[in-house]
């Protein structure tokens, strides 16, 4: 079923726009009707309007009844669709393709894929984002992969691949005792999916070192194991301390970039916002001080909520209650940050998820459990634009913003569903996909 639904996306792309990039002095103009727009900002739809790009960013978004036709455009009729901004999803990983464990799973991918393999991989990751209308992701850490990501991204950069801007953050950290891979005979030493530190100079040496080899974001893991206390609450295992995020985050933002923490609650969350942290994710347990704390740091959370609500291990084992009970109080952390007010980007954890499934399905989780459907769209494109530093220029149909632009033949705002049915996409005013 899943590769019936990948050559079915695969027929429908017919425009791959994977060249060296134009060198010709004069940018294409190209104008699109949009019959509703909605231009990730504002909080209603406008209907019959016209965008004009020129090269690759928009120039003008006006009334259909009083625009202006530049002459010479190439006229894209989405009068019967609904046009939005290209989509941002903030946590994915290309380098994971949701490694069965029949198959070896996460150790195998690392224990045995050649760095070519997940590299090519990573390839089809990212082309298969930009089919779905994902334009921009912040992808949180190559799972061994090491740089592979500033490859991809540079990749895509330079046209020879298709695939979406790329905000990287490379290896991601963690500490001794707080990532795969785990299990085997203690003499063995065994590579590790992020790069382990102890120590405050340790800690700020590996965000240099990643920062220096180009990462966009530094990824601290702030939590690793989890599993139901004696009580039946959800207890994490902390992994860095205070003093070592503190020197990663002091490090990071010198250089004016961000760090994201995952971080599902306790201790270890605790230590994320008391340490820093820009950006939470998962926070699956957030209690009311944390919550507290978050609106008064302006820390924002990507709940990723869609892959706790499915593959669950069987209810009579440990891990098939620990995955109960993190999808139990998921749910109401979510709802309470949402009527909190705290400010909530879309991420989804795709590579924890098979590529093959629909990206968006994210937004019919976070619309199910309170969010408004346009608030929803908002938190996958202006609102990541902001926690990405890049307000303006993505994730807004307005003068001025790259032309990233989507559209779907149906009102996101009636069925949010219908945007895992992304059927037009535009990158940086060149057309990827069409019907
Ligand atoms: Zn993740």
């Amino acid at each position: 079923m899943k590769l019936l639904c990948c050559s079915l996306w695969l027929a429908v792309v017919v425009s791959v726009v994977a060249q060296e990039p134009s060198r010709s002095a004069v940018p294409q103009i190209t104008v699109i009707r949009a019959g509703t727009l909605i231009d990730g900002k504002s909080d209603q739809p406008r209907r019959d309007q016209v965008i004009v790009v020129r090269g690759n960013r928009i120039e003008s978004v006006s009334d259909a009844a009083t625009a202006r036709m530049p002459a010479g455009a190439t006229v894209i009729d989405l009068s019967k669709a609904t046009v939005l901004p290209g989509l941002i999803d903030s946590h994915t990983h290309i380098f994971l393709q949701g490694e069965d464990p029949a198959q070896g799973g996460y150790d195998a991918n690392i224990l045995t894929a050649p760095l070519a393999l997940r590299a090519t991989r990573a390839t089809v990751s990212a082309r298969r984002a930009l089919e779905q209308g994902f334009t921009t992701l912040r992808d949180v850490e190559t799972e061994g992969a090491g740089y592979g990501d500033i490859g991809i991204k540079q990749a895509i950069e330079a046209g020879y691949i298709p695939g979406p801007r790329l905000f990287v953050v490379t290896r991601a950290i963690s500490t001794t005792g707080g990532y795969p891979l785990e299990g085997y005979a203690p003499e063995l030493e065994m590579p590790k999916g992020a790069q382990i530190v102890d120590g405050s100079v340790e800690a700020r040496k590996a965000a240099r070192e990643q920062l220096d080899h180009g990462a966009d974001w530094i990824k601290v893991y702030m939590t690793h194991r989890s599993w139901v206390g004696k009580d039946g609450e959800l207890v994490s295992q902390p992994t860095l301390t205070v003093e070592e995020l503190r020197a990663i985050v002091d490090e990071t933002h010198g250089w004016g970039k961000k760090v994201a923490c995952h971080a599902y609650g306790g201790i270890g969350l605790h230590r994320a916002l008391d340490g820093g942290c820009d950006s939470i994710e998962h926070g699956l347990d957030l209690d009311d001080a944390a919550i507290a704390q978050m609106l008064k740091q302006g820390t924002w959370y990507v709940p990723t909520l869609s892959v706790y609500y499915t593959d669950w291990g069987p209810a009579e084992t440990e891990a098939g209650q620990r995955d109960r009970l993190r999808a139990a109080v998921h749910e109401p952390s979510f709802r309470k940050a949402l009527k909190a007010g705290v400010k909530i980007v879309f991420g989804t954890d795709m590579g924890g998820i098979p590529w093959t499934e629909p990206i968006a399905q994210e937004f019919s989780r976070m619309v199910e459990f309170g969010m408004q459907p346009m608030d929803a769209i908002q938190s996958s494109t202006s609102r990541a634009a902001v926690m990405l530093d890049m307000e303006g220029k993505i994730g807004v149909l307005a003068p001025g913003a790259f032309a990233d632009i989507v559209a779907v033949d149906a009102d996101p705002l009636h069925d949010i569903k219908a945007l895992e049915r992304i059927d037009f996409v535009m990158k940086d005013g060149k057309v990827f996909r069409s019907k």
